[in-house]
Order: structure tokens, then sequence, then C-alpha cells
């Protein structure tokens, strides 16, 4: 079954064929993040409207790339949230009116189940049961997962994600969105042991984490550095390195605890945080002492793409899953209310 996959929740436009046989075809993306550089953050209008003129000329692209037709799909997987409501709808419309033209079976696919189960796509995927660290831009949950749609949530952010707490440091130490990749950068050239950032909530038993504290240690640290006439490229790659191994380390407190408590032997980690090589590292440090194993994506996969909507929607449409008429677009949308991947489902 060749399933076409489609990302818009967001910023960006992406576009894949997964095929259940042979695996990922072909995949595309445009980003659209310099559109929405000079004004801060994501437009959602402006969002959609991109959406709108990028999305059919990336499936012909994949389709060319893969040497496949339209008439090769069979079937339609989209993004039906979380995320903007105007960009998912424009995801839900071109997938419904694909699938209604070719006659094949659509499905609406949650972002964040896209996420976690882009490690799938690697070599060497994880067996269920395992542990997943969903860390994007607006997600931060430690989850049981014990197959497709069986999510047992253990903790999440009680405030910020910890993308949303990299890019908020990144653009109080003057970089662009996103922060994350460049926080990273600036980290690199940082001198250990400068400053000492805490790590939130790992001083008591549970599996919550808080990253709005943390933002505001940067905003203070920045601010004395700065009154003091010293927030020179040293000081600021020293305060992004202190930053990061912060949410770095309560990271991998938290994962540890939840592989101890579960019993698990394996810890999937997925969303744009994920791709984060210092909490690679520590991770892979870590769940080597407990004996465990670590599962994550290509950094590419990592963040928002196509192909992971591909293949959770490929999954889940095996097993007969598909939308009735309309178009499911759901900006607020947990995901332990998925049902299992066995089950149809009603919508
Ligand atoms: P959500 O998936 O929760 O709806 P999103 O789709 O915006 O949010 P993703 O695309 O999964 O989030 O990830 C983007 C986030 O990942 C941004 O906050 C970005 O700064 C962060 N990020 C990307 N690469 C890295 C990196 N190497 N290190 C740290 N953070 C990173
Ligand atoms: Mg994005
Ligand atoms: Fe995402």
């Amino acid at each position: 079954m060749l399933i076409l996959g489609i990302e818009t929740s967001c910023d960006e436009t992406g576009v894949a064929l997964y095929d259940s046989e042979n695996g990922l075809l072909a995949h595309a993306l445009f980003s659209q993040i310099h559109m929405h550089a000079d004004y801060g953050g994501v437009v959602p209008e402006l969002a959609s409207r991109d959406h709108v003129r990028k999305l059919l000329p990336l499936c012909d692209q994949v389709l060319a790339d893969a040497g496949k037709v339209r008439g090769d799909i069979g079937g339609i997987a989209y993004t039906a949230g979380p995320g903007l409501v105007g960009a998912l709808m424009v995801g839900g419309s071109v997938a419904h009116a694909l699938g209604f033209a070719l006659g094949v079976p659509v499905l609406g696919v949650h972002h964040m189940e896209g996420h976690l189960l882009a490690p799938m796509l690697e070599d060497n995927p994880p067996a269920f049961p395992f542990v997943a660290l969903l860390v994007s831009g607006g997600h931060t949950q430690l989850v049981l997962v014990k197959g497709i749609g069986e999510y047992e949530m253990l903790g999440e952010s009680v405030d910020d994600a910890a993308g949303e707490a990299f890019d908020k440091t990144a653009k109080m130490l003057g970089l662009d969105y996103p922060g994350g990749p460049r926080v990273a950068a600036l980290a690199e050239k940082g001198t250990p042991g400068r400053y000492r950032f805490p790590r939130p909530m790992t001083d008591r038993p549970g599996l919550d984490f808080s990253f709005s504290g943390l933002k505001t240690f940067t905003l203070n640290t920045v601010t004395a550095a700065e009154s003091a006439g010293g927030l020179d490229e040293q000081t600021r790659a020293d305060i992004a390195l202190a930053f990061e191994a912060a949410v770095v380390d309560t990271l991998t407190i938290k994962c540890r605890r939840a592989l101890e408590q579960t019993g698990c032997k394996r810890l999937v980690i997925a969303g744009g945080v994920s791709a984060n090589k210092r909490l690679r590292a520590g991770l892979e440090k870590m769940t080597e002492k407990l004996r465990a194993g670590v599962f994550y994506a290509r950094p590419e996969f990592c963040t928002d793409n196509g192909a992971m909507i591909a293949y959770a929607g490929c999954q889940r449409m095996k097993a007969g899953q598909q939308d009735g008429d309309r178009i499911v677009a759901v900006p607020r949308w947990p995901m332990n209310t998925l049902p299992p991947v066995g089950e149809p489902r009603a919508n």
C-alpha cells in the first residue's frame, strides 16, 4: 500500500511517499521560516496561504522522485492536529480532495504520534514496549508506549516545552529562530563550568518537567553579564552551554527515572530537540549504565516532516482506519485519547 503523507500543522510543508512493502520512497520539505522571520513568530494566516502554494507542487515532486504517478497512491494521511487550525485545514482539504478524486481512503493523523513513530523509519527500529521522550517546540512528555495508540502519559511539562525554552534562550542571546540548533552550535565554544543553571524539578519525585524558570534564569544571567559590560561572544557561548547542559541533565534524569519506574529497556526520543547531539550523548551514557538502548530518527525526521505522517498513517490505514467524509482539524488534541491501532475510529 502506497501512502502519501502530508504535514502542514505549523510552518513547514512536508510531503512523503511511504510504501508498506518497500518503506520510504521519497520525501520533500519546504520551510517557511524566512517568511515569518520579520514578525518574530509564525503568522498563522501567512502559514496557511503558503501551504496552499507549496502543497501540490511538493506532492508532484515526491511522485516524480519515487517514479510514481497519482494513480499509484493507495491512501492519503494528513496531520489532523494538534497545530494551527488554518494550516491544518489546508492539509486536510488537499488530502480529502485528492482522496475523493483518486477514490482512495484518507486518514487524519496525530502530529505527535507522527513524531513518536519517526524512529521506526530507521534501521533497527525499537520494539514495543518502550518509554518515549517527546521533546519538540510545543511538547515535553514522557510516555509509556505499549503499541501504536496505546499511550500512557507518565509526565509532562507544567509550563514551557524544552524546544520553546531553547528558542527563547536563543532570542536572549541574539540568535535567530529556530533557536535549538543555534544555541547548540554556540554552546560548542562554551567554557564548561563557568555558569551553573538549575535542574528544575529533579530534586523531588515524579516525571513532570518545568522549563520556564530556566528561561528566567537565562534572562537574569544575560542581564547581569550585560550590566557588568561583558556580554561578549565567549560569555554568550558560556551561557548557551550552561543552559543546554541544564536541559540535557534534567531530561536525562527524568528519562532514567521513567525507565527504572517502568522496567523498560528501550528509550525512544522524538521531536525537534531529539536532534540535539548533547542530549543524544547524555542519554546514550545513561542507558548504557542501565543496560538499556536509546533510539532516535535521523535529524531531518526529528523536526516536522511528511515521512512521519505517511508512516503513522500507513500503520493505521493497514488496520482499516480511515476518515469519514469530513476533514478533521483538531488544534488541541491529547495523544492519549487516540484509539489503539486495531480499533476502528469514529469520525
Ligand atoms: P510540536 O511538534 O510540539 O507541535 P513543533 O512542530 O514546532 O512543535 P518540532 O518541529 O518537532 O516542533 O521541533 C522544533 C523545535 O526543536 C524547535 O523548538 C527547535 O528549536 C528545536 N530543535 C531543533 N533542533 C534542535 C537541536 N539540535 N537542539 C535543540 N533543539 C532543537
Ligand atoms: Mg516547525
Ligand atoms: Fe512537530
